[in-house]
């Protein structure tokens, strides 16, 4: 099976983009897998934060993977999504996992550099496989909902800037800043500003660019992003919202229900839902 890197390769060349999911349990993780092998998506990248490695266990992550790559016969990524040290970062590439967000991000500008040239020298001598990301401006919210969050031009990330991050640093994937914010914000719309991404794919061509905090955006402010020149889109938040509310209404709908399969079961088929409409719109279908 090809790496990673083809595969992005593969999504620029045809102006879509591979979607991104994070999972903390199988249950989820199947789910996001089989809603992308039925959607026709070339590939799927499924991730875990610190925060979710550290509840699932990050050789039992890499392992799953594994099993259902083989199982489905699909490619199948596991990334470590913004990790935020050099430790943490190495403890999930000799785990196994297929690719790395090293987020020093709110570091100063030398130290984020330094600190992901480190992971990527790393990464490059243990498996020239491994797809490393690179992060660069202030990416602001949580992977929650949340009311309202202050965003101006300044947090975006800057062209020259991502131009000398990525020739010194040989990152991959780059995630930028351009009005994504993490997570979904209730009384605020946000919004991205393309004409700025433009600029950094116009400074720096050769990343793949990857877009971060889907959820809560409108889908054709996604679908200009892509067609803008991002490649890989992670959605996180709206697939946990959904999970959350079907098992909360299994609940009340069964109160004496006990055999977890049979209200986790529907919970799951919610995700898939989202999963299958998110990669139909990521696929520019
Ligand atoms: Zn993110």
């Amino acid at each position: 099976m090809e790496n990673l890197n083809y595969y992005l390769k593969q999504a620029k060349e045809g102006h879509c983009a591979i979607g991104h999911f994070n999972f903390a349990t199988e249950d989820v993780l199947k789910g996001i897998v089989e809603a992308s092998r039925d959607a026709g998506a070339l590939a799927v990248m499924v991730g875990t934060s610190e925060g979710e490695a550290g509840f699932v266990g990050m050789k039992e992550a890499a392992a799953l993977v594994k099993a259902m790559r083989d199982d489905f016969n699909y490619p199948i990524f596991l990334n470590a999504d913004h990790y935020k040290s050099f430790e943490k970062c190495k403890e999930a590439i000799d785990a196994g996992y297929d690719s790395i967000i090293i987020d020093a991000s709110k570091l100063p500008n030398e130290e984020n550099i330094a600190l992901t040239k480190q992971v990527v020298d790393y990464c490059r001598s243990v498996n020239q496989d491994i797809s490393v990301e690179g992060e660069l401006g202030y990416l602001k919210g949580s992977s929650e909902v949340q009311t309202k969050i202050g965003i101006s031009p300044a947090d975006y990330s800057k062209p020259e800037e991502v131009a000398d991050f990525v020739s010194r640093t040989g990152v991959d994937r780059m995630a930028v800043v351009f009005g994504n914010i993490h997570g979904i914000v209730t009384d605020q719309e946000e919004k991205l500003d393309i004409e700025h991404f433009s600029k950094i794919v116009v400074a720096e061509s050769r990343p793949c660019y990857v877009l971060h905090g889907a959820s809560g955006l409108k889908d054709k402010d996604v679908s200009a992003a892509i067609k803008a020149g991002i490649t890989n889109v992670h959605f996180n938040t709206e697939l946990r919202v959904a999970y959350r509310n079907e098992i909360d209404k299994q609940f009340h709908a069964h109160p004496n229900e006990t055999t977890p399969y049979k209200y986790l079961g529907p919970a799951v088929d919610e995700v898939k839902k989202l999963v299958i409409a998110k990669i139909r719109l990521f696929m520019g279908k």
